[in-house]
């Protein structure tokens, strides 16, 4: 899809959200930014000095349904929300209202089948820290990954391996 054909969606979603008198933030740019370099989330939501930019994978915007697209803009629309910069009630509280009316399937991720494009991404195993957060992909099965209770972190903390869906798609943090 071109950059304004998608640019056509985010106004389409801005204004079915408006229409359901959901308080989006006024300052939303009107052009979506394309993302070349993210390969686990779909979307984001940036906030800047001159209000929010909606940032879409490159690859949603070239091989996704326009059903697809117009999902991942209104999940991020939402953020612009006052209090909707995570996933909290009120965003979700906002999702299922778009849910409802246009139905749309916003959820806290969205992951690649439910988009209906293919995974291709070369990750497949992440190791989180459970105290400092810190994230160790991993492209295939090491003892690490089958192991992870016999390391530890730099910091000391636990490894865990993430579930699948833990690692796609977060768009925010
Ligand atoms: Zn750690
Ligand atoms: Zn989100």
């Amino acid at each position: 899809m071109t950059q304004r054909n998608i640019d056509r969606l985010l106004l389409t979603v801005l204004e079915q959200a408006r229409a359901l008198k959901i308080p989006i933030s006024s300052r939303v740019a009107p052009h979506v930014r394309l993302n070349r370099r993210a390969r686990n989330r779909f979307g984001c939501c940036i906030r800047g000095e001159d209000g929010y930019v909606i940032e879409l994978s490159a690859r949603l915007a070239e091989e996704g349904s326009v059903e697809a697209i117009s999902q991942v803009l209104a999940h991020e629309v939402l953020h612009t929300c006052h209090g909707c910069s995570n996933h909290g009630q009120r965003w979700k509280g906002y999702a299922a209202r778009m849910n409802a009316a246009y139905g749309y399937s916003i959820r806290r991720s969205d992951g690649f089948e439910t988009l209906g494009l293919t995974d291709d991404r070369p990750v497949r195993y992440l190791v989180v820290c459970q105290k400092c957060g810190r994230r160790i992909p991993r492209m295939k099965r090491s003892p690490l990954v089958d192991h992870p209770e016999r390391y530890r972190c730099k910091c000391g903390g636990a490894l865990r391996v993430a579930d699948g869906d833990q690692f796609d798609l977060f768009d925010q943090f």
